[in-house]
């Protein structure tokens, strides 16, 4: 295995320090050969209960004394008869992140690239985040013994990312500024400090640990999808699932790629509008604005990537509004008890976009990646809810309201 410029090719030793290309400063990708793959399957054969390390096999560590995990991964598929009747499709399924040890599916990555962190000797980590890169960061980060530096958005990140990224012990500093400006900023702390390892969405190996996601997808189904839904913020989730499939299908596991269909939220679009134009680049939003604040991006960092993802799977790139990600969450909800934050709502929203446009049909099959847990947005949750009566508690009260 090496690191490999994703534009250009330059190829780089495992064992580099680095997140961009020395020759053209495009991100570096993992890359396993056919050989590898096969060779290190014979030697850590998948077994034990699904979660990120079944997959060690697959995953670029040379040093698996040095592995922090918190058993992320091993997240339910679930079969949604009621909402797929609902929407009118034959089989749908969510692949519930939520289940994750923070909440999100972030923690596929930071547990390799935690790992990682103490494989290079660092004894700081960092991050910008929409809060629940940093949430899960603070988390590993605590149980590795490393400090944890994280740059936030002020005002703008979800009260449970915010709580959780506070008890884990991080040292946050609320910038005054977006997302966009948040990263830039915390790039160049790196840049300058060495000494602090960023686990950013810039870093190889976080999309390492996510590729986990479509292994699992194709071991419960016992095959591939037709379809997978992934909401896109910074675009690396969509690339990395992608990737997965294209090792399992490398390997001789599946015959066929699923095709990845990558939503956005109208207000932070960039990719479904390049995508939609056939371009092969991408113009940044200045001023992104949604309620799904985990992929309220202007300037998405694995954004050519998504792009490649989309088309190579044959996939698409639709956008959903606000309204659009509020009603799918409340029938995400309330058809199937699955609490999910906004933005993983927006996979839902662009199925049933999908399905009313006929770009998708009621006979495939498909999946939503449902990326983060409802309690991680609680004032989100209640400010679309129905609220509570408030009664006095005299049982005479309840004539009428209860039946
Ligand atoms: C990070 C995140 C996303 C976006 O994933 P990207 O890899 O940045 O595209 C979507 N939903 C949730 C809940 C997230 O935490
Ligand atoms: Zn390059």
């Amino acid at each position: 295995m090496e690191l490999q410029c994703f534009q250009c090719k330059h190829k780089l030793p495992i064992q580099a320090l680095a997140y961009t290309c020395p020759k053209c400063g495009s991100l570096l990708e993992v890359e396993f050969s056919d050989k590898e793959l096969k060779r290190n399957l014979k030697c850590y054969p998948l077994s034990g209960p699904l979660r990120v390390w079944r997959y060690r096999a697959l995953l670029p560590v040379l040093d698996f004394s040095k592995v922090v995990s918190l058993d992320e991964g091993g997240t339910p598929l679930i079969r949604c008869d009621r909402l797929a009747r609902y929407l009118g499709i034959e089989e749908l399924f969510i692949k519930f992140e939520g289940a994750n040890p923070t909440g999100s599916f972030k923690d596929r990555g930071m547990t390799l690239g935690v790992t990682k962190a103490l494989e290079f000797g660092a004894k700081i980590v960092a991050c910008a985040s929409t809060g629940n890169t940093s949430a899960s960061l603070a988390a590993y980060a605590a149980r590795a013994n490393l400090k944890c530096y994280v740059f936030l958005p002020k005002g703008k990140v979800a009260l449970g990312k915010l709580t959780q990224t506070l008890i884990f012990g991080a040292q946050v500093f609320a910038i005054k500024g977006n997302f966009d400006r948040a990263l830039e900023l915390v790039r160049e702390v790196c840049e300058k400090n060495p000494r602090i390892y960023l686990l950013n969405s810039i870093n190889p190996f976080r999309p390492q640990g996510q590729k986990t996601i479509g292994y699992e997808i194709v071991e419960q189904l016992n095959g591939s999808p037709d379809r997978v839904f992934v909401p896109m913020g910074n675009c690396a989730n969509i690339w990395a699932i992608y990737k997965g499939f294209t090792e399992f299908h490398r390997i001789g596991k599946i015959k066929k790629i699923p095709s990845m269909i990558g939503i956005q939220a109208k207000g932070a679009m960039p990719i479904v509008r390049a995508f939609k134009r056939g371009w092969d680049y991408f113009e940044p939003v200045e001023n992104p604005e949604t309620i799904a604040t985990a992929i309220r991006i202007g300037n998405p960092v694995n954004g050519i990537k998504a792009l490649h993802a989309i088309r190579r799977s044959k996939g698409m790139a639709e956008a959903v509004s606000d309204k659009e990600i509020v009603r799918a969450q409340k029938l995400i909800a309330q058809l199937e008890g699955i609490g999910v934050e906004p933005a993983s709502a927006a996979s839902v929203a662009g199925l049933i976009k999908l399905l009313r446009s006929g770009e998708v049909s009621k006979d495939e099959k498909v999946v939503c990646v449902a990326t983060g847990h409802t309690l991680k947005d609680p004032e989100e949750a209640i400010s679309i809810s129905e609220p509570p009566k408030v009664i006095s508690g005299d049982v005479r009260e309840l004539k009428g309201l209860v039946r």
